[in-house]
């Protein structure tokens, strides 16, 4: 396997800052720290990091255009997915275990038109909490909620990580086709009724395919529709999945 070369911080702001203010550094560092004071979602949102999980950023300096940037969220989605028994994927970038959310990925990069400088890919998971606060207690759940066993950090980090570079040099050699059927087949919102959360703009739809771009294929009442991850959220009509 590559070698990644992994830092390991008490605390920071967030894994993704720490990797981009470092983004000289070679290819597939990993950032990785106990808390973050400013963990971030999707869209400017919080992404709640106490000492209970492990929160990590990979820097990878691959051969590909900015436009395929978005697939390693997906790569990032299978990895986790590999070393969490009976966990899905909830398109694009959670993953789910019982109903819950049990991680989510934050993929950022830097490029110019069209060379790619560097990604950034966060990727937290929630290991060893034993409650949420509040806000969270309907969306969020963690391994040790689920299976009843604490997790040791540093031993997921090492079997992610061995996952991870499985999916990610598949994807770097080959492009995506050639792990979009395994990721149908652990994507739990291929099925569902769901609500497409367009900024203010809310609609109900039905998830049919996710297509060789990675994009997520719904049907409205006006038709078929593809939706570009980054740009929408997804729900289920009744709750988070
Ligand atoms: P989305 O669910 O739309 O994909 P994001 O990927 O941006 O949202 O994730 C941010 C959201 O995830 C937050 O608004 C919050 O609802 C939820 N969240 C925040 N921290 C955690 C956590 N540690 N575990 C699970 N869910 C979390």
């Amino acid at each position: 396997m590559k070698k990644y070369n992994i830092i390991f911080y008490d605390c920071v702001d967030s894994t993704n800052l720490e990797a981009k203010r470092n983004s000289q550094m070679e290819d597939r560092t990993v950032f990785t720290a106990v808390t973050q004071t400013g963990g971030r979602g999707r869209l400017g949102r919080k992404w709640f990091s106490d000492e209970n999980g492990l929160w990590m950023s990979v820097l990878l300096k691959p051969d590909i255009s900015p436009a395929q940037c978005s697939f390693v969220t997906l790569v990032a989605g299978l990895a986790v997915c590999g070393v969490i028994e009976n966990s899905g994927i909830k398109w694009p970038n959670d993953i789910v275990l019982g109903s819950k959310k049990v991680c989510g990925i934050l993929t950022e990069m830097s490029s110019s038109a069209e060379k790619l400088n560097y990604i950034v890919c966060g990727i937290g998971i929630n290991l060893n909490n034993e409650s949420f606060p509040d806000e969270l207690s309907n969306i969020a759940t963690s391994l040790y909620l689920e299976t009843g066993g604490k997790t040791d950090r540093e031993m997921f980090l090492n079997r992610f990580l061995s996952e991870f570079e499985f999916y990610y040099s598949r994807f770097v050699e080959n492009g995506f086709s050639c792990l979009a059927d395994e990721y149908r087949k652990k994507c739990i919102t291929l099925g569902k009724d769901v609500t497409i959360i367009r900024g203010d703009n809310s609609y109900p739809a039905i998830a049919v395919d996710i297509n060789e771009n990675g994009e997520l294929i719904v049907e409205t009442e006006n038709g078929t529709e593809t939706v570009l991850s980054g740009e929408v959220s997804v729900r289920g009509i009744f709750g988070y999945v």
